[in-house]
C-alpha cells in the first residue's frame, strides 16, 4: 500500500454504485440543478469549491461490475460516494461487497458516504429509510437518502462530503 497522498487544494472524489442507481444523474443534478432524464451512456467531472476549496468530482460508468472499477480509482480517490437505488434491493445488497472492495483497495483514510437514491419514488421503495441507516451505521459511514430527480440531499451531500474533506487537509 501507499503512503498516505499529500493533500493539496484538490480532492478527487469518485461515485461508485451499481450500474443504474443514478449516480451520472446526481452528478449532473449537482452541477446544473436540474434532472435530464434517461440514462447517461458518458460519464461526467466536475470541479466545484466549498469555501475556497476546489474539489474535483469523478463518476464511474461502465466499470460498475464488481472487481473492474480499476483499482488505480480507488486508490487515488480521496471520498467516495457510494450509492444504491432505494426501488431495486440488488443495487442495496452488493452494497456491502462495494465496501468489501473499497476496504481492500481504496485509502485507508478515505471519506466515504452512502446514498440511498432514487427518494422521490417512494411508491416503489424496496428498502427501507432505517436499513440504509443501520447499513451505515455497521459500517460507520454517514448516511442520506437524496434524489436526483427533486434535488432532495444534493447539494447536503456533496458539500458534507467536501466539508470533511476540507477538514482533514
Ligand atoms: P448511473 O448508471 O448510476 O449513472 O445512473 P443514471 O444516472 O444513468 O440513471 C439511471 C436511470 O435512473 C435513468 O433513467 C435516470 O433518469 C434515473 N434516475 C436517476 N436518479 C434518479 C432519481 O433520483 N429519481 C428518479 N425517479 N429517477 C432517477
Ligand atoms: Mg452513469
Amino acid at each position: 500500500r501507499e503512503g498516505k497522498k499529500k493533500r493539496n487544494f484538490l480532492d478527487d472524489t469518485i461515485l461508485v454504485g451499481d450500474s443504474g442507481v443514478g449516480k451520472t444523474s446526481l452528478l449532473v443534478q449537482f452541477d446544473q440543478g436540474k434532472f435530464i432524464p434517461g440514462s447517461f451512456s458518458a460519464t461526467v467531472g466536475i470541479g466545484f469549491t466549498v469555501q475556497w476549496f476546489l474539489f474535483q468530482i469523478w463518476d464511474t460508468a461502465g466499470q460498475e461490475r464488481f472487481r473492474s472499477v480499476t483499482h488505480a480509482y480507488y486508490r487515488d480517490a480521496h471520498a467516495l460516494l457510494l450509492l444504491y437505488d432505494i426501488t431495486n434491493k440488488s443495487s442495496f445488497d452488493n452494497i456491502r461487497a462495494w465496501l468489501t472492495e473499497i476496504h481492500e483497495y481504496a485509502q485507508t483514510d478515505v471519506v466515504i458516504m452512502l446514498l440511498g437514491n432514487k427518494a422521490d419514488m417512494s411508491s416503489e421503495r424496496a428498502i427501507r429509510r432505517d436499513e440504509g441507516e443501520r447499513l451505515a451505521r455497521e459500517y460507520s459511514v454517514p448516511f442520506m437518502e437524496t434524489s436526483a430527480k427533486t434535488g432532495v440531499n444534493v447539494e447536503l451531500a456533496f458539500t458534507a462530503v467536501a466539508k470533511e474533506l476540507k477538514h482533514r487537509a
